[in-house]
């Protein structure tokens, strides 16, 4: 077995990437023996019994009992044949499922009281093990279709139906408003849940296939939804949720106080080793400052955790609920206090504190839990007089995400959205209400997870294939007919 993984050339050289590299060197056949041991190990805790709820809470539906007696077996190239049936990037998956709310919460021996069996990091080990050996196949066009499908986003849904339409040998591009492909992927998770070279090893991979990425392409600034229709024969819009919640209190406009995701975006870039003036001129580095980011959804945790890595000298995390109501990964919360992020349950900010212009400090207004509102949830109420003040040099807002105003962004009044401004489409075909435009990902669902993306963008090729066919058919029929 090879003792080294090995990285696309990516076309570019970049820290993250030498680092992996070097630890890839000096990752021994005895480290690699103890991996394989451990996935074994935990693969054989699988009772098989028979009533998998794995499966059925893995969005992908993924063959899990299955690909855990044959890793329990050292059948390890079958185990990754199995699990990469399912799915586009099960490697990422394994990485950053939120496990404890989808397969690994219903493994029945986390039932019985014995820790469930840890399904995602066999699903990465074997994933990875894969492209190490040389497994993962390139992909391979069908024969040409002669018809052509334009992506709207390279997030993990837009990959996904680029990856599973080529394969059927449509022609295929895709267009980014980003510099690299991934989505949130690249620009949005951190490196330390998610590494880089993972992420783009992929992206080479469909590159290699054929699949022609336009970066910089802004849909909107770039093109209108017309043009697109008018290049390809369908579309999909698989855009992401981008516009951010907004805080309302005094002195939100201060310096200092900023949106999560630009903060997130500025230190992923650093990682590729790119020049991030707003991270080098300070404003977006949290190192030595009193950083507080409010929110409690794994956005906040990113967050924190990404603060604490860049060595802030405090980091406090304010949530308006209680740790029970939190959105976030209880996981995730349990991970940031042991790396010293301070959680103020029940906390609301009031005000932002400044001097000369810069954020000093935050106004914090205590909360209880009043009485369920629509949404089951009981909603916070504020505590009348209990306002304090906690220093603060750094502020992250990390509230959530809606959709962007896409019918006015595309120049497309008649594309219909929900209420939410989420795309409508028709559950039974996936199309919007513009005949051949489709939809995947969070632009149809609202925020949500990696893995529901890749499940869109399964769902949505076969529903765009079927949907091709009958279009080739009936052209193929008037011709002959002329
Ligand atoms: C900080 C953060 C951390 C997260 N952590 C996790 C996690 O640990 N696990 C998990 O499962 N999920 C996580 N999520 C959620 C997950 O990342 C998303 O649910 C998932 O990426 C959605 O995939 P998508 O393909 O629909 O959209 P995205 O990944 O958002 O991709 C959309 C793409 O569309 C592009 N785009 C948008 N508008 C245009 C336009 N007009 N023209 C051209 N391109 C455009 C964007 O640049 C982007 O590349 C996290 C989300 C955030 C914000
Ligand atoms: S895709 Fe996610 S939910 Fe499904 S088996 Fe893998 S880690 Fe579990």
């Amino acid at each position: 077995m090879a003792g080294m993984l090995s990285f696309p050339d990516v076309g570019q050289d970049y820290p993250e990437k030498r680092a992996a590299e070097q630890r890839a060197e000096d990752f021994s056949e005895i480290s690699r023996a103890y991996a394989v041991a451990k996935a074994e190990e935990q693969s054989s805790r699988c009772s098989q019994c028979g009533v998998p709820y794995c499966s059925t809470h893995c969005p992908l539906h993924n063959h899990i009992p299955d690909w855990l007696r044959l890793t329990a077996e050292g059948r390890l190239r079958e185990a990754y044949e199995l699990s990469n049936a399912t799915s586009t990037m099960p490697e990422i998956c394994g990485r950053i499922c939120p496990q404890d709310r989808l397969c690994e919460g219903n493994c029945v021996i986390e039932f019985s009281g014995h820790g469930a069996v840890t399904i995602g990091s066999v699903e990465k080990f074997i994933t990875d093990t894969a492209w190490e050996e040389g497994w993962v196949e390139p992909i391979v066009p069908g024969p040409a279709k002669g018809q052509s499908i334009g992506v709207i986003g390279a997030g993990p849904a837009g990959l996904t139906v680029a990856d599973l339409m080529r394969t059927r040998g449509y022609d295929v591009h895709v267009y980014d408003r980003h510099d690299r492909p991934g989505g949130l992927l690249t620009y949005g998770i951190p490196g330390f849940k998610l590494e880089k070279h993972i992420v783009m090893r992929r992206v080479e991979r469909l590159e290699a296939g054929g699949i022609v990425f336009h970066h910089n392409f802004e849909v909107g600034r770039d093109a209108t939804l017309d043009d697109l229709r008018a290049r390809h024969d369908a579309i999909v819009v698989a855009t992401g949720v981008y516009k951010p919640r907004a805080i309302k209190a005094p002195g939100v406009g201060a310096g200092g106080v900023v949106e999560a995701l630009d903060y997130l975006i500025a230190s992923n870039r650093k990682g590729f080793g790119d020049a991030v003036p707003a991270f080098d001129d300070g404003s977006l580095d949290a190192k030595g400052k009193n950083v507080v980011v409010v929110g409690g959804g794994d956005t906040a945790m990113d967050c924190v955790r990404t603060a604490i890595r860049q060595g802030a000298s405090s980091v406090k995390c304010l949530y308006r609920r209680d740790r029970a109501n939190m959105p976030g990964s209880q996981r995730e919360v349990k991970n940031a206090e042991e790396e010293g992020v301070e959680f103020v349950w029940l906390a609301a900010p009031d005000a932002f504190h400044d001097s000369k212009g810069e954020v000093a400090g935050v106004q914090v207004a205590k909360m209880r839990l009043g009485d369920p509102d629509a949404s089951g949830r009981r909603a916070p109420e504020r505590d009348a007089g209990s306002e304090y003040r906690l220093d603060a040099d750094l502020v992250i807002k990390a509230l959530g995400f809606d959709p962007e105003e896409l019918p006015k962004l595309f120049n497309a009044p008649e594309l219909a959205v929900t209420r939410w401004g989420t795309l409508r489409v028709d559950h039974k075909t996936m199309m919007t209400s513009l005949d051949g435009v489709f939809a995947a990902g969070d632009i149809v669902r609202g925020a949500s997870l990696v893995v529901w993306a890749v499940r869109d963008g399964r769902d949505v090729s076969e529903r765009m294939h079927a949907w091709l066919k009958t279009k080739a058919a009936a052209r193929a029929e008037e011709k002959a007919a002329a």
